[in-house]
């Protein structure tokens, strides 16, 4: 890739610790990237890894998942790691669906859950 890669974090909030966590132990190939964000996620991961390049949207029930999704549409998101919550109902559930939807429209690598967000981080080189 010749520009700065781009990667979408999100985490629902009983995920929020382990993305937090995911930050600190990616850290350093995550410097390489920018990073997309929904608003309390962006700034959870801005604490824990102040160096990382952080853009933050909408939290995720206000409209943040459906801008990530949009970035996804025009082109400008790599690769998206969403820590899903499935034990708890959301108000924003049809939003959480059409991110997911438009990341299997635009063949986009996607991570639900920490263990595979792992793996996809194993495979980056830089
Ligand atoms: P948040 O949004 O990072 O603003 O909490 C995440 C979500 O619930 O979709």
């Amino acid at each position: 890739m010749t520009s700065v890669p781009c990667i979408a974090l999100i985490a629902h909030d009983q995920k929020k610790d382990d993305m937090a966590e995911f930050a600190r132990r990616h850290r350093s190939k995550l410097l390489h990237w920018r990073i997309v964000a929904t608003g309390t996620t962006g700034g959870r991961i801005q604490d824990a890894a102040p160096d990382l390049n952080v853009t933050r949207l909408k939290s995720g029930p206000l409209g943040g998942d459906q801008q990530i999704g949009a970035l996804i549409a025009t082109g400008e998101v790599d690769m998206l790691v969403f820590l899903v919550d499935p034990l708890t109902p959301m108000p924003h559930d049809v939003d959480v669906k059409a991110l997911m939807r438009l990341a299997t429209v635009y063949d986009i690598p996607m991570a639900l859950n920490l263990a595979t967000a792992d793996i996809l981080m194993q495979t980056l080189t830089a």
